[in-house]
């Protein structure tokens, strides 16, 4: 049995306001990941089904990765496509933003939304989000997205809209935010969730091995070499480090979604807590980090590398050079000066 989680009233409010409006407009974070996106195409198909001109805005393309989900040309992509996603935008009745908890997020179209005077729907799972969104359903206690929306649907009464390609959408986010089910899965109800899309005729092993298994030859090299020549542990502070360059990217021809999965490998390590990704990208180093138990990293990357996440999951981003995140990197364990974070003597 599934529990109702989300206030009545809330849900009450919701269902006028989707009652209200007959153009959509559902977004979700940058460089959107499995659930961002499974989320959004989702909620998107079901609005679809029910009547109204629903349309997906991403800040920025998705990646190649994840076009074996449905409907995923329909996507309008603003940094693509800037003038049509400006359009929709401007004349929808209501925006959802699902998987993201501040409007920085979606970059530079959050300029557009904030600056239209209709509600703002907010459906995230990421810690402490910002209070800009007329109705706020933020359950950072869930798996992800994709299960606050089956629940959103449950709660409507609308499960019925959920279709084999709904299905196909909400798994693939319930899955690749567990990591296959392995982590933040603890809720027997997710299961009950689980087995609900299955019935809907899914096929779970072609959706794992599409949004989960599925790597280059030179990704899978770029991986084994940073594995081998460019991951330090340091054992006595639980915590373990990566960094890419660009000239290391370029050498394996690096493309979009190339080191997806590569944080979360040091975690098998014997007592490695925590582990931080540096990716030399062309504007930024981008920060991915990960740990065990209640470790936070959604702490370091907020102190630290102007981001935010889950406890056990979190990113961000870094304007400076490798040497310098490094440098912090080895402040944050206490292995280079003083150690700024409460918990870098915590391992
Ligand atoms: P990943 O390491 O897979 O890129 O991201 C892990 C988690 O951290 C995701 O839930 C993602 O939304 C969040 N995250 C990643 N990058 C950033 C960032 O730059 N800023 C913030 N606030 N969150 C991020
Ligand atoms: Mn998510």
């Amino acid at each position: 049995m599934i529990q109702p989680i989300i206030d009545e009233a809330v849900i009450d409010r919701l269902r006028s306001l989707i009652n209200g409006a007959k153009n959509v407009v559902l977004t979700c974070h940058l460089s959107p990941d499995g659930d961002a996106i499974g989320s959004t195409l989702a909620l998107c198909h079901v609005l679809h089904r029910l009547g109204k001109n629903a349309a997906v805005v991403t800040p920025d393309m998705v990646p190649k990765a994840l076009n074996f989900l449905p409907f995923m040309r329909d996507v309008v992509v603003f940094t693509k496509n800037e003038l049509r996603a400006r359009h929709l935008v401007e004349h929808a009745h209501l925006i959802f933003c699902l998987d993201f908890n501040s409007i920085h997020r979606i970059d530079k179209l959050g300029e557009v939304v904030m600056q239209q005077r209709v509600p703002r729907v907010l459906i995230d799972h990421h810690l402490n989000p910002q209070p800009v969104f007329d109705v706020s359903i933020s359950f950072p206690e869930l798996s992800s997205t994709c299960e606050l929306v089956y629940r959103v649907l449950l709660q409507l009464r609308m499960l019925n809209l959920i279709d084999r390609y709904a299905a196909q959408c909400l798994y693939t986010g319930m899955m690749t935010d567990t990591g296959n089910f392995t982590y933040s899965c603890e809720n027997p109800e997710l299961y009950e969730i689980q087995a609900s899309l299955m019935r809907r005729h899914i096929d779970k092993q072609w959706l794992f091995k599409m949004a989960m298994n599925t790597f280059s030859a030179d990704s899978l090299r770029l991986q084994g070499y940073a594995l081998s020549e460019k991951m330090e542990v340091l054992a006595d502070q639980g915590a373990a480090l990566i960094t890419l360059t660009q000239d290391e990217l370029k050498r394996f021809n690096y493309r979009k979604g190339d080191t997806e999965g590569l944080v979360n490998k040091p975690l098998a390590i014997p007592g490695v807590r925590w582990v931080a990704f540096f990716r030399q990208d062309p504007e930024y180093i981008k920060v991915s980090c990960r740990s065990q138990g209640d470790f936070s990293v959604d702490a370091i990357c907020h102190d630290y590398f102007n981001g935010g996440g889950h406890t056990n999951a979190a990113g961000g981003e870094f304007y400076g050079t490798m040497e310098q995140a490094v440098e912090i990197f080895h402040r944050i364990v206490g292995t280079g000066g003083d150690a700024p974070a409460d918990q870098a003597g915590d391992t």
